[in-house]
């Protein structure tokens, strides 16, 4: 394993994905080469359809690439099997996703805390519910929902149905958040919120956050933007050239 694969939380190389479509073989990914630093809130940008969120979902451990490697922490992720790459994602990699995906019968602090209660045995969660319970309201406060702790998500905004997808994604104190078009769904201003969300956890909790955005303006919010172009990943400075 190289030092770089040390220095970097999370780092792709020569990571190819192919589609199959009946005969017809559809290359996505064709060699990604991409390092994520510690502490580093990245942004991917692409045109619809470049393999954003295929790459995303393969560093997320959600799916297995079919030729390279993906590291995370050091340790090599595109080899584990289907339990290894579930209980690194659950305990380490936090995601969220352009719709959400609350629970429409659980109120906000419940969503917040399905994953933590999943995971466990009743026993288990049951012993820890009150330290659980002040993480999330916790957590719930950071993203300025502090107020809405007993809402149902159809009794919040998309703004805030996304703050509360923020906190789920963080009960299990992940080092890592992947975030697909987190603003894909939102007006401008609501955006641009989540950014300043993102953006806050990034510098005072020190997460490290790699984000797919089609919007120029959210990419810019991040430290580096690198562009998906044609399969492979190219930095700013090469996709301006
Ligand atoms: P982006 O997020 O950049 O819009 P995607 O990663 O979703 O792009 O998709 C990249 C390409 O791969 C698209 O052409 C899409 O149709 C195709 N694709 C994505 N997922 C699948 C799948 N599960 N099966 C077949 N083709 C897929
Ligand atoms: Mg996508």
């Amino acid at each position: 394993m190289s030092t770089a694969t040390y220095e970097s939380l999370l780092s792709a190389r020569g990571v190819k994905k192919v589609y199959r479509k009946g005969e017809v073989a559809v290359p996505v990914l064709k060699g990604v080469d991409f390092n994520v630093a510690r502490g580093e809130l990245v942004s991917i940008v692409g045109q619809s359809g470049s393999g954003k969120s295929t790459l995303l979902h393969l560093l997320g451990t959600l799916d297995k690439p079919d030729a390279g490697e993906i590291y995370f922490d050091g340790r090599r992720t595109d080899n584990l099997g289907a339990a290894g790459r579930d209980l690194l994602r659950n305990r380490h990699i936090g995601l969220i996703f352009q719709f959400y995906h609350l629970l429409p019968e659980l109120t906000t602090i419940e969503n917040v805390l399905s994953p933590v209660m999943i995971r466990h045995s009743v026993w288990s969660y049951w012993s820890k519910r009150r330290e659980y319970q002040e993480r999330a309201k916790e957590l719930l406060e950071t993203v300025g929902l502090g107020h809405r702790l007993n809402h149902k998500p159809r009794e919040l905004s998309g703004g805030e149905m996304q703050r509360t997808a923020i906190a789920r994604a963080l009960i299990a104190e992940p080092q890592l958040l992947l975030a697909d078009e987190p603003t894909g769904n939102l007006d401008r201003q609501t955006g641009e919120e989540i950014l300043d969300v993102l953006r806050r956890l990034n510098t005072e909790r020190g997460l490290t956050i790699v984000m797919v955005t089609h919007d120029p303006n959210i990419a810019a919010g991040a430290d580096r933007t690198v562009h998906l172009v044609e399969g492979r990943v190219k930095s700013a400075n090469q996709a301006a050239a």
